[in-house]
């Protein structure tokens, strides 16, 4: 008989929520998973039922601070990801992007793993053109309250590569757009969450601004779908950027009145101030995805708001 050994996968930022779904997805795919977490964000319950898992290994861990393991592949998803949780403590979030970034690239450089980052739409923050293409440079304010998160992941793209030209580093990166489902946090502010929680609770859902700024919804599954596509071509000549994102783009307003059908609620709208470089209008081109990946999503937002609101409907009871 012959023994394959398991492809050992570091994930950063594992105990979070894309992280969480990934661990899984990858242990299913016949992985050795490494999940690494300080626990900012994730939580231990997001990852409570891998732990038996005897493929399944957990350090705590802060990726400002060297790690030295050995592994095949590495998916850099450390870093908060929703404006409450990213602003709590602006230098850690930069700190996160940009030492985090350099450690895992140098253990990738060491180790010669190929190394995935988890960058994001905010690097076009309030675009000028629509729907967003990867040869778009952005538009972010770089001394606002969101620059800690854009700047940080801007500058992370930056040394992903120039790891690459500088030391042939194998590189994937992805800019996620925004992206649901269940084991989203309840308490951190993402536009999902709260109207979902707030239908269910019969309160106000709290549209802030006129709610006709747009944003474009991915389900979990696809997204993490789109990310193993990326991390498992072939051909490593092709390191991204590359829009990972659903291209269905609705009104904030739109998103709340479907949340209250879905949900069956009596709850009404109340209209907040919106809060300062809220991006007016969001929607990704994945013609790329589509021709490298042949990927796109297949879960539409009805049914993954169907299965969001059912998790969230067991948490409560
Ligand atoms: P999340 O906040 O649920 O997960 C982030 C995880 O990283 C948490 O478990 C947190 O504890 C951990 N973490 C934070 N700082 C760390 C550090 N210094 N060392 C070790 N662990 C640390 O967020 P998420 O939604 O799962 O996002 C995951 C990644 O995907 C992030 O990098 C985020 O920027 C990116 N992203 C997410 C979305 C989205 O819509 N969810 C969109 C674009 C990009
Ligand atoms: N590093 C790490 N794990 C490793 C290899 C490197 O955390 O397995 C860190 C190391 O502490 C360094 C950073 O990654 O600060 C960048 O490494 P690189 O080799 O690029 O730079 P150098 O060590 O030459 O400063
Ligand atoms: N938003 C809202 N009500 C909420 C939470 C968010 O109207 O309770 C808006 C927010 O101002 C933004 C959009 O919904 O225009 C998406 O917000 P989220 O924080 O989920 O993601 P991001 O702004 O990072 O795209």
């Amino acid at each position: 008989m012959t023994f394959t050994p398991k492809k050992r996968v570091l994930v950063t930022g594992g105990a979070g929520f894309l992280g969480a779904h990934l661990c899984k997805r990858l242990l299913e795919k016949q992985c050795e998973v490494v999940c690494v977490d300080n626990f900012f964000t994730g939580t231990k319950e997001n990852i409570v039922h891998l732990l038996e898992d005897p493929y399944f290994e957990l350090l705590r861990h802060d990726i400002t601070f060297p790690l030295y393991v050995e592994v095949d592949e590495i998916y850099n998803l450390a870093c908060p990801a929703s404006p409450i949780h990213y602003q709590y403590d602006p230098v850690q979030t930069v700190k996160t992007s940009v030492h985090g970034s350099i450690n895992m690239l140098g253990l990738a450089k060491r180790t010669g793993a190929k190394i995935f980052q988890a960058s994001t739409s905010e690097v076009y923050g309030d675009p000028e053109i629509h729907p967003q293409t990867e040869d778009y440079w952005g538009r972010v304010n770089p001394k606002g309250i969101r620059s800690c998160y854009d700047e940080g992941k801007r500058c992370a793209e930056t040394l992903f590569f120039d790891y690459q030209r500088q030391y042939d580093v194998k590189i994937k990166v992805a800019r996620i757009f925004n992206t649901y489902g269940p084991q989203m946090h309840p308490h951190d502010g993402r536009v999902v969450s709260n109207f979902i929680i707030q239908a269910l609770r019969e309160e106000p859902v709290t549209i802030y601004g006129n709610g006709m700024q747009t944003r474009s919804f991915c389900f979990v599954d696809d997204l993490v779908e789109g990310m193993i596509r990326l991390m498992d071509r072939t051909d490593d000549s092709f390191g991204g950027p590359v829009n990972l994102g659903n291209p269905h783009e609705i009104t904030i307003r739109e998103l709340a009145e479907k949340v209250i059908e879905l949900t069956n609620s009596n709850s009404v709208l109340k209209f907040n101030l919106l809060p300062h470089d809220d991006p007016k209008q969001r929607m990704p081109d994945i013609s790329l995805a589509r021709e490298k990946l042949n990927w796109s999503p297949t879960t539409s937002l009805e049914e993954g708001l169907q299965k969001t609101i059912e998790y969230f409907k067991s948490k409560k009871e």
